[in-house]
C-alpha cells in the first residue's frame, strides 16, 4: 500500500518513526514550508531561517538515500500556507492508499490531523515520536495516583530504563544528582570558548532573502545567522560543547555574565528538538567523556539530567496535561506583557541584557529564561499567556510541547505547583550573586524600596503580599512568610507603593500592534489592550 508520508519541520531525522518500514520506490515524503505555522506566533526571523534552511538541507539528504521527496518551498506557486491544505493538494500529485506521519509536537496539530481521515477519506497513521525515550502513556503511568510530580523521581525511573550513569542498579558515584556542586556564581575571569557557528551556504541565502522579504516584520535580527542546519554540523557543535565546555556545564549552570551569552551552556537546543541531533547519542557521548576521565561526574549528570530527566518530564506533563493546560492561570496574573520584552529598552541591566540576546541569538541560557525574564513576569503578575506567547514567538528552540510546561509551569507557577514545587521568585540578590549585570545598572541592587532601587527587590515582597491566599501553605515559602509577616507595616506599605509606582509607569502597547499579535486560541487584542492593570 502506497503512503505519503509527511515530515514535519522538528523531524528532520532519517531514523523518523514515519520512515521506518517506508518503501523508497512506492512512498513518497511530503516536506511542505507553511506559512501558517511560521505566522501564527510570529517566531523570530532567525528561527523560521533556521527551520526552512534545515528543512531543505534534510529534502536533500532524503533525496540523496534515494527517497522521493515532494517539497513545496513557501514560495512554490499554489502554496496553500497550511498543512491540510499541503496534504491535500499532494494527494492530487500522487496517487497514494494512506497518510503516515510521525505525531506532532503541539496538541494543535495533532488535533489537525485527527480530522485529515474523514476530510481526506483515507487512513491515516499517525506513529508514535521514538525519539523521546518517555511515551505520552509511560508518563502517564508514572503519574498514575501522584499527587505531586516532581521531575527527581521521574529522572531516577529514566535511568534505570536507559542504564545511563549506571552501575548495576546503583547510580554512579552513590548519588542520582549532584546539584549541590553546581550553581556557582559567576567570576569576571569566566568564559566558554567560542560556540561554533556556520556560514551560510547557498540554500541557507536563498532562505534568509527569503525570510527578509516575507517575515522581515518579526521580532529579532536574522543576520548574522550561524546556525547548523545540517546533522553534520549540528554534531560538529555539539562535538565542540563536549571537548570545551561540558567540563564546566554543571558548576556554571546557574551563572550569567553581560559579556558571555553562552557561558557553558551546550546551545544545541534548536538541533535536538528540530532532530538534527538524538537525545540518547548525545547522553552516551556525554557519559564517554565522564569515564574517560575528560569530565567531571557533577557536569556529566547534570548535563543528562537535563535531556532525560527534565527535557522528557516536561513533555510527559504537555501531553498529559493538555488541551487545559495552556489555560492555566493560578495566580490570576491579569498585566500585559511590557514593551521592553520586545524592544530592551529597559534600565534594568539584567532584562536587557537578555532581552537584547534574545533578540540578536534567538537564544538565551535557562538561568536568563528562568530568573530574569521569567522571575520578572511573574512578580509583575503577567497574564501567562502573553508570557507563554512570547516564550514560543522568540526562542529557536521553542515548540509548544516544551516550552509551555517550562513557561508556564516552571517561570510562572501558573499551574499552582504541578510541575515544581515552588515559585521561581527571587529579587535582585539572586541576580547580583549569579551575576555581573547589577555592576553599572541604573538601579541599585542593595535598595529595597524608592526610584533608584532594584524592582526585583520591591517586586519579590509585593508578589508574596499579593498573593498570600494562594502561596502562604506552600512549605517552602514558610520562611519567606515569616519575615513577610514580621514586617514592619509602614515598610511594606512603602514597598508595595514602590511597586505600584513602577508597575504604574511600564507601557504596554508595542506587543499587540507593530509586532507579534496574540494568536485567536488566547486572547483577543481588544480585551489585551484594556487588560486589568492594578
Ligand atoms: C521560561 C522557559 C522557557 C523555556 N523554553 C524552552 C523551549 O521553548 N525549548 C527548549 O528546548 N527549552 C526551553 N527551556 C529550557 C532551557 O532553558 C533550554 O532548553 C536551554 O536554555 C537550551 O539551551 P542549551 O542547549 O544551551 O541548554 P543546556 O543548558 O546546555 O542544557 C542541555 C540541554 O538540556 C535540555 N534542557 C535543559 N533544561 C531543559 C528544560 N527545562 N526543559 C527541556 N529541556 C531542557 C535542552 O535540550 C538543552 O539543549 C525553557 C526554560 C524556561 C525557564
Ligand atoms: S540591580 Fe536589579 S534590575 Fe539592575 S541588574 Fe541587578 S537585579 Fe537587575
Amino acid at each position: 500500500m502506497s503512503s505519503l508520508i509527511l515530515i514535519l519541520g522538528d523531524q528532520l531525522s532519517s531514523s523518523i518513526s514515519s520512515l521506518s518500514g517506508a518503501d523508497k520506490a512506492r512512498d513518497t515524503v511530503l516536506m511542505a514550508e507553511i506559512v501558517e505555522e511560521a505566522t501564527y506566533v510570529r517566531h523570530h526571523q532567525k528561527k523560521v531561517a533556521f527551520i526552512f534552511s534545515a528543512m531543505r538541507h534534510f529534502a536533500k539528504e532524503l533525496e540523496g538515500e534515494g527517497w522521493r521527496v515532494d517539497y513545496v518551498k513557501l514560495d512554490s506557486s499554489g502554496n496553500s500556507g497550511s498543512f491540510a491544505g499541503e496534504v491535500g493538494r499532494a494527494l492530487k500529485r500522487h496517487d497514494v492508499a494512506r497518510i503516515k506521519v510521525t505525531e506532532p509536537g503541539e496538541w494543535r496539530v495533532l488535533e489537525m490531523m485527527h480530522a485529515w481521515n474523514a476530510a481526506f477519506d483515507l487512513p491515516v497513521h499517525i506513529l508514535p515520536d521514538d525519539r523521546f525515550i518517555c511515551s505520552g502513556d509511560e508518563f502517564a503511568a508514572w503519574a498514575e495516583g501522584r499527587k505531586q510530580f516532581r521531575m527527581e523521581y521521574f529522572y531516577r525511573e529514566m535511568r534505570r530504563k536507559t542504564r545511563l550513569l549506571m552501575d548495576g542498579d546503583q547510580p554512579v558515584g552513590g548519588q542520582w544528582n549532584f546539584d549541590k556542586h553546581n550553581r556557582k556564581p559567576a567570576k569576571s575571569n569566566l568564559f566558554m570558548p567560542d560556540i561554533a557557528r556556520f556560514k551560510p551556504d547557498d540554500v541557507t541565502r536563498d532562505v534568509l532573502t527569503l525570510v527578509a522579504a516575507r517575515f522581515g516584520n518579526h521580532f529579532g535580527d536574522l543576520e548574522p545567522f550561524g546556525f547548523a542546519v545540517t546533522r553534520a554540523d549540528a554534531k560538529t557543535a555539539f562535538d565542540g560543547f563536549l571537548k570545551h565546555a561540558l567540563p564546566h556545564f554543571g558548576d556554571y549552570q546557574d551563572a550569567m555574565l553581560r559579556d558571555e551569552k553562552f557561558l557553558y551552556h551546550a546551545v544545541v537546543s534548536p538541533y535536538l528538538n528540530a532532530g538534527l541531533l538524538d537525545p540518547i547519542e548525545m547522553c552516551r557521548q556525554a557519559e564517554a567523556e565522564y569515564r574517560a576521565g575528560r569530565a567531571p561526574l557533577n557536569a556529566v549528570e547534570g548535563f543528562i539530567r537535563q535531556i532525560i530527566g527534565w527535557r522528557e518530564y516536561v513533555r510527559g506533563i504537555y501531553w498529559l496535561k493538555m488541551p487545559e493546560y495552556v489555560t492555566q492561570n493560578y495566580l490570576g496574573a491579569s498585566r500585559s506583557l511590557p514593551d521592553f520584552y520586545w524592544t530592551g529598552e529597559t534600565e534594568m541591566a539584567c532584562v536587557r541584557a537578555a532581552v537584547i540576546q534574545t533578540r540578536e541569538e534567538a537564544y538565551a541560557h535557562h538561568i536568563q529564561r528562568l530568573m530574569v525574564t521569567g522571575n520578572f513576569a511573574m512578580l509583575a503578575g503577567v497574564d501567562p499567556a502573553f508570557v507563554c506567547e512570547w516564550y514560543l514567538a522568540v526562542y529557536a528552540d521553542a515548540y509548544e510541547w516544551v516550552e509551555l510546561p517550562n513557561t508556564l509551569g516552571m517561570s510562572q507557577f501558573a499551574d499552582g505547583g504541578l510541575l515544581g514545587s515552588k515559585p521561581y521568585a527571587a529579587g535582585g540578590a539572586y541576580i547580583n550573586k549569579m551575576s555581573d549585570y547589577c555592576k553599572g545598572c541604573h538601579y541599585d541592587v542593595r535598595e529595597k524600596i524608592g526610584e533608584r532601587a532594584c524592582p526585583f527587590n520591591y517586586l519579590y515582597w509585593d508578589f508574596l503580599a499579593r498573593n498570600k491566599d494562594k502561596l502562604r501553605g506552600n512549605q517552602r515559602l514558610a520562611p519567606m512568610y515569616r519575615v513577610l509577616e514580621k514586617m514592619d507595616e509602614d515598610r511594606l506599605r512603602a514597598i508595595v507603593e514602590s511597586a505600584q509606582a513602577f508597575l504604574d509607569g511600564l507601557s504596554s502597547s508595542v506587543g499587540y500592534s507593530a509586532l507579534p499579535q496574540p494568536t485567536a486560541k488566547k486572547k483577543k487584542a481588544a480585551s489585551l489592550e484594556g487588560a486589568a492593570r492594578r
